[in-house]
């Protein structure tokens, strides 16, 4: 909301070009935004640095991120193993035997792997150091994430433990969509981007998926089969599968671990493709809000 009165205080101004630079930035912001294959590539770059090495210290530079980082971080992991280096919907895990280092990239974080001499730069907020001379660093312009501290088991705490599965285990079926889908009117659009369901679809995905199994983002989730359940979590594993194996959609600071930018974007067949032809049907591509969020759809190929 506050992004569209920037862009309309401009339009009322007449000022047609600064409006048009507002629109792209924001554009810009909301297609660099962390989803889950781009987390999954970052834990994926970090762990081998990482994993088994002790701590030497925490620099802290900005405190007040979306929650303000705990004091005392760098007296509490000093000397202390980082055990594991995992994901759970989109927040990282540093395990500890002590507790666990939780971080969220929020909307424009970004964690990387860098020689501890490294200079730091505007929005690098925290530097996680590594006994071997290279640490983690936490950078955020719009410091919507966040670097938090769990004692005991981080699956527990509040953050994590409402939280649906892992679109990519076995647990998460068409069976078990279906399951909880019954009796549900919401778009199913909405509900498979409900946490609660199953964490990590965004709305590349969910737009995509819903492309790939040939439903109708509109329909109402308690009125699908289970049949076409299974074909819709058939094509949200493979359309994450495929963006974690490309690195993420757009994303070419994740790659800052491994050097190669994400080439997903290429393979996506409706999102942000409106008015552009369906390459099934022919269709025009339609764009409808659900949600407050941008979907993308054609309606010859989805029912
Ligand atoms: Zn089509």
């Amino acid at each position: 909301m506050y992004w569209a009165q920037i862009v309309a205080f401009y339009v009322r101004q007449g000022d047609a070009s600064r409006a048009t630079i507002a629109v792209s930035l924001i554009h810009n912001i909301i297609c660099l935004m962390p989803e889950l294959p781009e987390v999954e590539t970052t834990v994926n770059g970090i762990r081998p640095f990482a994993e088994g090495r002790s701590v030497s210290g925490v620099i802290v530079r900005q405190r007040q991120l979306r929650w303000p980082v705990p004091r005392g971080l760098s007296q509490k992991l000093s000397g202390k193993v980082i055990q594991s280096v995992r994901r759970r919907a989109k927040y990282i895990m540093f395990e500890f035997e002590q507790g666990t280092l939780l971080i969220h990239l929020g909307m424009s974080g970004r964690l990387r792997v860098v020689p501890s001499t490294t200079p730091i730069e505007k929005h690098d907020h925290v530097d996680l150091l590594l006994d071997d001379g290279h640490c983690v660093r936490f950078r955020d312009p719009r410091r919507f994430g966040s670097v938090m501290w769990v004692s005991g088991d981080p699956l527990m705490s509040p953050y994590l433990y409402h939280l649906g599965p892992e679109p990519l285990v076995d647990e998460f079926d068409g069976h078990y969509l279906y399951t909880r889908a019954r009796g549900r009117r919401t778009a199913v659009k909405n509900f498979i981007m409900n946490g609660r369901i199953v964490v990590g679809v965004g709305n590349i995905y969910a737009s995509e998926a819903l492309f790939r199994s040939g439903i109708r983002p509109t329909r109402a989730a308690g009125r699908i089969a289970l049949e076409r359940y299974d074909l819709l979590v058939a094509a949200i594993r493979s359309v994450l599968g495929e963006a974690i194996a490309a690195g993420g959609t757009t994303l070419r600071d994740y790659s800052s671990v491994t050097g190669e930018p994400g080439y997903f974007e290429q393979a996506l067949k409706v999102y942000e493709r409106q008015g552009q032809p369906c390459e099934a049907c022919g269709d025009l591509i339609k764009r409808k809000v659900i949600g407050q969020r941008a979907t993308y759809y054609c309606s010859y190929c989805q029912v």
